[in-house]
């Protein structure tokens, strides 16, 4: 029996480091992938079709939205993002952790639809330092800057949706820190997976010997 994977949502404000975060995890393990989301924004430098994102025109969006093929989707910045549902289903039956790097809405959607995801807030240390890398990361201009704080602000409120916060002073404990988390949470799972075995009588070696196997 395949044993189901782990969701793991992981949130938080541009320039907070959720997708490193998430590209190291990803890299240093084989059971670790990431969901590939779609959006309507223009890539930015370096980002490639199918692997930051599924870039697609509005009116491809709408369609995919009508024919039910997203989760969940949100507004963000004039740009629709969207988790599509294929995929998803698909990872997790692989018995995988999938990593879902979406905004704050999309987590709570998400765990409305997948009550044992996981949800983890990733925050820069201060407001300044927030406002530091925003700037450093020289991929929008002033006026996208000022945007994405004021939704920094508004996603900061819902940290306390979250079942975990990791801050990240440093980046490298801050992937140590998600990795602990998500280890712990697989284990969980597994011993879940375990009972549901041991339920269907798949312990073999227990049969008729246990007082507690069921019938
Ligand atoms: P960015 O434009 O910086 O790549 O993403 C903007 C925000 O949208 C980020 O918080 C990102 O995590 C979030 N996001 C990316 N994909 C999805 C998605 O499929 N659904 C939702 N709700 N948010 C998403």
């Amino acid at each position: 029996m395949t044993k189901r994977g782990v969701l793991a949502v992981i949130s938080g404000p541009a320039g907070s480091g959720k997708s490193t975060i998430a590209e190291s995890l990803i890299a240093n393990s084989e059971n670790i992938t990431r969901a590939v989301t779609a959006t309507t924004r223009t890539p930015r430098a370096g980002e490639k079709h199918g692997i930051d994102y599924i870039f697609m025109s509005k009116e491809e969006f709408s369609n995919d939205l009508d024919a039910g093929k997203f989760i969940e989707y949100n507004e963000f910045n004039n740009n629709f993002y969207g988790t599509p549902r294929s995929e998803l289903d698909e990872l997790i039956g692989e018995g995988k952790t999938v990593l879902l790097v979406i905004d704050v809405n999309g987590a709570t959607a998400i765990k409305k639809e997948f009550p044992t995801a996981v949800t983890i807030f990733i925050l820069p240390p201060t407001e300044s330092s927030l406002k530091e890398r925003l700037s450093s990361r020289g991929t929008e201009d002033a006026k996208a800057i000022k945007e994405r704080l004021a939704i920094a602000k508004y996603e900061i409120k819902k940290i306390t949706n979250y079942d975990y916060l990791v801050i990240n002073d440093n980046i490298d404990d801050a992937i140590k820190d998600t990795e602990a988390i998500l280890g712990i949470v697989s284990k969980h799972l597994l011993r879940g997976g375990e009972l549901e075995m041991w339920k269907e009588g798949r312990y073999a070696n227990w049969h008729g010997n246990h007082s507690n196997h069921p019938a």
